[in-house]
């Protein structure tokens, strides 16, 4: 497709279905500087939740594809084409490569929306910019970090230095498939790292288009692989690879965990995790604005359906205002309607496919047999489209010790729990296997502070839900993962850190 302005992005359904009609989708994966076939011919089904419809075949990339990915992952970092390449000039390649993904933004938000069924608003305006500038604020960095000299005696010299570690395999979701892409690739890459992306199998067709971008940009052949494939496939096949230096993810916990496994088992590459999370969202009486923190709220579980790591899925409410609050809920839930992932008024989408649906769906069951009361939404909707679309959904008088409670869904599902005091608030809270996110909202700020140091989570809101942007660390504590993504902690993924001697004679 040709470039497309960004401000002249289509304006109504009919506009983006025009556009999409003309999308012709890379189906193939792209391998040492080449889009080619799965080495076996094998392919997948890719099918759209908008509509049910199959998009195209992908390659199914597999054993041979991994093993010959790092072979040419491993020459082009050898070589020094790369890394070895002055930082400003790495900087330069990722800055243009920045600007090709602004420049195709209409053309990679519809893969994303019709990949995996997010609305067409927040893609355009959230997953577009957000991917270019993920890359472009880490090119811009990587010139201006220097290495360190130790406190040495007089006659000796301790340099200390970062080099880039090597063969890189970034395995990611697909809920935001080109934001987790960019949180990788980035800071691996502009580190002068060689990568290998494996996108989801659910949503790969972002990931093998923006290897046509990045070359365009200039990114050296053999330096970015995109491997489309299944988990248990391709994969495993990167993360059990004897020749793969450094792995990072974006997934589920029992995943995450599987990963490690396999890097005991294989040359215990450093293994970098995103894992999942169940986040509490804290309510006091004294919140500064009810109806602000109740649309934030709403947002925070009805954004994307429900599909990010960072869901608000828990909120704890203080007993004296439950009552209120549930009703600003109900009420700010109104504008988070399921709608067509097209139409730029929609912001609710689909869910990604049919297996998540279900889980969603049985989820639904699940509170309702724990016994918590069902006070809104429930209900699989729009099914006539053949998409997939749910209602979000709120239970009230849930206790932590729930299922719905205490396991990640994935989906639009939020559990509402009553609390008495910051004590009691803070031990739900932590209460959990998982560590990424909380928030809280009071107007005393001797509570912001009191409880924003007793959770124990890698990113806390105060009165705000989901704040933060390249500047800051992301990830999580516990069972939510290790290491950071964004800011200039991600480089600590990529790089090696060497001590140099020198005794001066
Ligand atoms: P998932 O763990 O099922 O899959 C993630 C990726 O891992 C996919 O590319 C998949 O193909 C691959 N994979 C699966 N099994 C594998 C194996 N045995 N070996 C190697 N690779 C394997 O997760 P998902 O369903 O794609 O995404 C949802 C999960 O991601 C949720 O738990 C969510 O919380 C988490 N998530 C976390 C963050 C974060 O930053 N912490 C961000 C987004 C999503």
């Amino acid at each position: 497709m040709t470039q497309t302005n960004p401000s002249a992005s289509p304006a109504d359904l009919a506009g983006w279905q025009a556009l999409a009609n003309q999308l012709v989708f890379e189906n193939r994966a792209y391998l040492n500087g080449a889009y080619r076939p799965a080495t076996d011919g094998e392919t997948f089904p890719c099918v759209s939740p908008v509509d049910g419809r199959e998009l195209t075949q992908v390659a199914s990339c597999n054993q041979a594809d991994a093993d010959l990915a790092v072979a040419a992952a491993r020459e082009a970092f050898d070589s020094g084409v790369w890394s070895r390449l002055a930082p400003t000039r790495r900087k330069a390649v990722l800055l243009r490569f920045a600007d090709l993904i602004d420049a195709h933004g209409d053309e990679l938000a519809l893969l994303e929306t019709l990949d995996m069924g997010k609305p067409i608003a927040h893609a355009r305006s959230v997953d577009v910019p957000a991917t270019a500038r993920a890359i472009r604020w880490t090119a811009e960095a990587i010139d201006k970090v220097y290495g360190e000299l130790a406190a040495t005696p007089h006659d000796q010299i301790g340099m200390i230095s970062r080099e880039p570690i090597g063969v890189v395999a970034a395995i990611v979701p697909w809920n935001f498939p080109m934001i987790m892409a960019a949180w990788k690739i980035a800071p691996a890459l502009a580190t002068g790292n060689s990568v290998i992306l494996k996108p989801s199998e659910k949503s790969p067709l972002s990931a093998v288009r923006l290897a046509a971008l990045a070359q365009e940009a200039g990114i050296p052949t053999g330096v970015f692989n995109v491997l489309p494939g299944f988990g248990h496939t391709v994969g495993k096949a990167l993360a059990l690879h004897m020749d793969v230096d450094c792995l990072v993810f974006t997934g589920s916990t029992n995943v995450a965990k599987q990963l490690m496994i396999y890097a005991g088992q294989s040359n215990m590459k450093r293994v970098w995790l995103e894992a999942g999370g169940k986040s509490p969202n804290i309510v006091f009486a004294d919140a500064p604005d009810l109806k602000k923190a109740a649309a934030e709220a709403a947002s925070a579980i009805a954004f994307n359906q429900g599909e990010v790591c960072t869901a608000g899925s828990r909120l704890l409410v203080e007993n004296s205002i439950r009552t209120e609050f549930i009703s600003l809920i109900r009420e700010a839930l109104t504008t988070w309607r399921p709608g067509h992932p097209l139409d730029p008024r929609t912001t609710c989408g689909a869910i990604v496919d049919q297996a998540q649906l279900d889980r969603i769906i049985e989820y639904i069951g699940i509170g309702q047999s724990e016994g918590a009361t069902l006070v809104e939404g429930g209900q699989r909707v729009m099914q006539d489209t053949g998409g997939l679309f749910v209602q979000p959904t709120v239970f009230d008088g849930v206790n932590n010790g729930m299922r719905i409670a205490s396991e990640e869904i994935f989906g639009p599902v939020l559990s509402v729990i009553g609390f008495e005091t910051a004590e009691e608030a803070v031990a739900i809270a932590n209460d959990s296997i998982y560590g990424l996110a909380a928030a809280v909202w009071t107007s005393n700020i001797n509570t912001a502070h009191k409880v924003a140091k007793a959770l124990r989570a890698g990113s806390v809101w105060i009165n705000h839900y989901d704040g933060g942007d390249m500047t800051a660390p992301f990830g999580g504590f516990k069972q939510s993962g290790n290491g950071r993504d964004k800011s200039l902690h991600a480089f600590d993924k990529y790089t090696e850190l060497k001590a140099t001697w020198l005794v001066i004679e």
